[in-house]
């Protein structure tokens, strides 16, 4: 599966995202673009293309690891609201953006927009929120 972004893993990724943590059904990745403060992604470990080719336990824990995700972020951040979202005609292994939003921020009310407004950090200010993110994350899950 060379063709596929995730499964590759290579520089093209990680340009867009560093990895927070492995775990049983996904791995969770932090956007280097942090106009919504706290978006992460959440990659299944295994190439699928679409939920319904998950078998239940797969799909229970893929989700149930999904919404510590969301928990963390919520907890650590404080958004008035969590955006889920799925596509993948590009990039068609099954990744979830989970992508805070906040009243007084950007595009509340409508779907994020990753075609302006781009917020990089400093390459500290990104390990503080993976390592934050990432103790939350395994808090959550019992791990
Ligand atoms: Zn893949």
């Amino acid at each position: 599966m060379n063709e596929c972004f995730y499964c590759e893993d290579g520089e093209k990724r990680k340009s867009l995202m560093i990895e927070i943590c492995r775990l049983k059904y996904s791995t969770v990745y932090l956007n280097r673009n942090q106009k919504y403060r706290g978006r992460c992604v959440v990659k299944l470990n295994d190439h699928k293309t679409e939920y319904f080719q998950m078998d239940t336990e797969e799909r229970n824990g893929y989700f149930a690891e999904t919404a510590a995700v969301a928990k963390a972020i919520f907890e650590l951040y404080h958004p008035d609201k969590i955006n889920y979202a799925t596509f993948g005609d590009l990039v068609p292994h099954v990744h979830i953006h989970v992508v805070p939003k906040y009243q007084n921020g950007a595009d509340w009310g409508s779907p994020f927009d990753d075609t302006q407004g781009k917020v990089v950090l400093e390459e500290a200010e990104y390990q503080e929120m993976v390592d934050a993110l990432g103790a939350k994350i395994k808090e959550l899950m019992n791990y």
